[in-house]
């Protein structure tokens, strides 16, 4: 645990390649972050990145850096697309993994005093926690159509509108999807949970805006004090998480080779250009397809519900601001040395956060730059971003996911009780928090995570995403 960082120049540490690493790593934190991130295996994590074959620049961390499953969560990862590899524990199990934002024509004022009305109406309606089922009843041609045409299938169905395709992420459809190379597992599993937030760490968070920042980029997302958005965090549950571990396996098994010069087994890569590198590439994107829909799904419950329980809310006015994703590798072109280059760019607990004029970020937003949502806790507040100018060049255009985690759920639940956590926000707060499980409410305490505003801070200086709004809970329901 002798691990040498050196400060290049404020909020910017650097690990000096040393053996077998391709390139530095670099965590980018303010002091007081650091110190957190250092009290884990994250750093030593991100120094074991560094060895994945093509990686450019440098492994980063970003502020709310914590340790994870091979490579750290909150780490960002370019590596040459044509040369390198691409690695699942890079990406993470819970592939597109992400959130998004509702915004909603309802104040504060409208749902003061009906906080405990509308959770118990939302937690019905939403299907959560281990169990199966979710909002359809799901089949071969429901997971094989979410798998290849994303949110189009959720617009064929009824659960979408055309105005939510332009405000996600690629329109909501990876066009690299390739269902073929879902196991028939993966897809039995995703079955019955289509439109289900899952355990644990997922939920939906109704918040009011507190805060807006920069008014003319609050304006473009829509965003203004007072009122009340929804936050939806969720993935692609089992589906995905079995894609991770059957690929993990079949490449631990086929390239022995690339295997040996990593030094945890848990990076398993697959060199750009093999089949199985192809093969993951195509199953992962299929399920970032269907992450996507299960937000969609879940989303189109919270209009029903909103709509229920407040006459003045039609399910039309429920609208989707964005939705970023956490758990990711995309194929996207990076100026590298001057040269533009063709990376994928493994995002895992990372947010893209693409500046104005990038061709990807959605029509409506590019001439600001794409949003960035950033979570906070149960009881902090939560953030959203604009895509920051310097991203490009100093991230591959990327920022934090969330607050991070400062303990692990075994050690939460030594910390906290759910019982009380839950009290404490309603009494203290205002917060109302409906979960499946008290150790849930444990696991997920505001104290296990680190300082959101401090996160979102080091991200504004240095540049790579900027706070345009904040926003507080007021009710949240845990998977
Ligand atoms: P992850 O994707 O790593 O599970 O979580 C992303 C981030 O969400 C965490 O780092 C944390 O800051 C934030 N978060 C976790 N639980 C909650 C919650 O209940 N409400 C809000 N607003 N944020 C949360
Ligand atoms: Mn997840
Ligand atoms: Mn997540």
């Amino acid at each position: 645990d002798d691990i040498t960082l050196e400060r290049v120049r404020e909020h910017v540490w650097e690990i000096a390649p040393e053996g077998e690493m391709e390139v530095p790593a670099r965590v980018l934190a303010s002091e007081a972050l650091l110190e957190e991130i250092g009290d884990d295996d994250s750093l030593q994590q991100l120094k074991n990145a560094a060895h994945l074959p093509g990686m450019q620049k440098y492994a980063l961390a970003m502020p709310d850096a914590h340790q994870g499953y091979g490579f750290p969560v909150g780490g960002v990862g370019a590596i040459d697309a044509e040369d390198g590899c691409i690695s699942p524990g890079a990406v993470g199990f819970d592939i597109n993994c992400g959130v998004r934002m509702l915004r909603t024509p309802l104040t504060y004022d409208d749902v003061r005093g009906r906080e405990e009305e509308l959770v118990d109406a939302l937690f019905d309606a939403v299907p959560s926690g281990l169990g199966g089922g979710g909002v359809v009843e799901g089949s071969r041609d429901a997971v094989d159509g979410a798998l290849e045409r994303g949110v189009e299938w959720a617009l064929e169905e009824g659960y979408a509108t055309e105005y939510d395709l332009k405000h996600c992420e690629d329109e909501g459809r990876r066009p690299d999807a390739k269902p073929e190379y879902v196991p028939k597992k993966a897809k039995d599993r995703g079955m019955n949970q289509m439109g289900s937030l899952g355990s644990g760490n997922h939920f939906l968070e109704v918040q009011r805006v507190t805060d807006t920042f920069d008014d003319g980029v609050a304006d473009a997302y829509g965003l203004r004090e007072g009122e009340i958005v929804v936050l939806i965090h969720c993935g692609s549950r089992g589906l995905g998480h079995q894609i991770c571990s059957n690929y993990v396996r079949k490449i631990e098994q086929e390239h022995g080779e690339l295997l040996d010069r990593l030094p945890d087994k848990d990076l398993a890569a697959a060199p750009a250009g093999s089949a199985l590198a192809e093969e993951y590439y195509g199953a992962m994107c299929a399920a970032v397809n269907f992450a996507w829909v299960n937000r969609q799904l879940i989303t189109h419950r919270t209009r029903e519900t909103l709509a229920d329980v407040f006459d003045a809310v039609d399910t039309d006015d429920v609208e989707l601001l964005y939705d970023v994703a956490h758990n990711i590798a995309k194929r996207e072109t990076h100026e590298v040395d001057g040269e533009q280059r063709e990376l994928f760019v493994h995002r895992k607990g990372a947010t893209r956060a693409f500046p104005a004029g990038r061709a990807e970020v959605p029509a409506a937003y590019r001439d600001v730059g794409q949003p960035v949502i950033i979570p906070g806790s149960m009881g902090a507040g939560s953030y959203v971003l604009k895509g920051g100018d310097r991203s490009l060049s100093e991230t591959f255009g990327s920022t934090a996911h969330g607050a991070g985690r400062l303990m692990s759920r075994t050690q939460a639940k030594q910390e906290f009780w759910g019982g009380d956590v839950q009290d404490d926000l309603a009494e203290q707060e205002h917060i109302y928090v409906k979960a499946n499980s008290g150790a849930t409410i444990a696991e997920e305490a505001p104290g296990v995570y680190k300082d959101i505003d401090e996160v979102v801070r080091v991200s504004g200086d240095l540049g790579i995403g900027d706070k345009v709004a904040r926003t507080f809970p007021v009710c949240n329901i845990k998977g």
